[in-house]
């Protein structure tokens, strides 16, 4: 098999314990045959929790332009990992395969990501990634808004409301223009 990028020929390697891969020694991508994968999370089922990267990457380690499956020569497609994370996994979509440029691997396993890898190529995990994109955008939005200093009293204000019993009633109080008048 030869590297979707510089076109030198893959060498076998073990990225993990037991996960066997194909990297390419002068690009340094990774391949990971979906059977390779599977077998692999089989032989170790938990699941480690997400965790933050001690040392996040801020500039994107993908490689730009297409690329084909060094396996079935079909297209691969770009997944987004996390909102915050700069890079995507690059997948077949015909035989499941994946593609790690350089360091991703590495960047994967600091977060305790790369027993995920199968499921960034589901609809749900590709939900949660917009999702979360989508409060940071927001979060910004307020925080320029408000300023930090009222934004942190808004939240904390917001936090004692949602939680009090009274909730509606306070709510009606805070926002009518005279709360007294009949
Ligand atoms: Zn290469
Ligand atoms: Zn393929």
């Amino acid at each position: 098999m030869e590297c979707p990028i510089c076109t030198t020929t893959l060498e076998p390697t073990t990225l993990e314990s037991s996960l066997r891969a194909s990297t390419c020694p002068a690009c340094g991508g990774h391949f990971i045959l979906s059977s390779d994968y599977l077998d692999w999370r089989q032989q170790h089922p938990a699941n480690l929790d997400e965790q933050p990267d001690p040392t996040p990457l801020h500039e994107s380690t993908d490689t730009s332009g297409a690329k084909r499956c060094p396996h079935c020569r079909h297209l691969m497609f770009r997944y987004r990992v996390g909102h915050d994370i700069a890079f995507g996994v690059d997948h077949c979509g015909s035989c499941n395969s994946v593609w790690l440029d350089r360091t991703e691997w590495d960047s994967l396993k600091r977060r305790n990501l790369h027993d995920d890898i199968n499921r960034m190529f589901t609809d749900v995990w590709q939900r949660r990634v917009r999702a979360a994109e989508h409060r940071a955008t927001m979060h910004t939005i307020y925080q320029e808004k408000f300023g930090a200093e009222d934004y942190a009293e808004a939240q904390r204000v917001k936090a004692w409301l949602d939680a009090h019993p009274q909730r509606q009633a306070l709510r009606a109080f805070l926002t009518a223009e005279d709360p007294y008048s009949r």
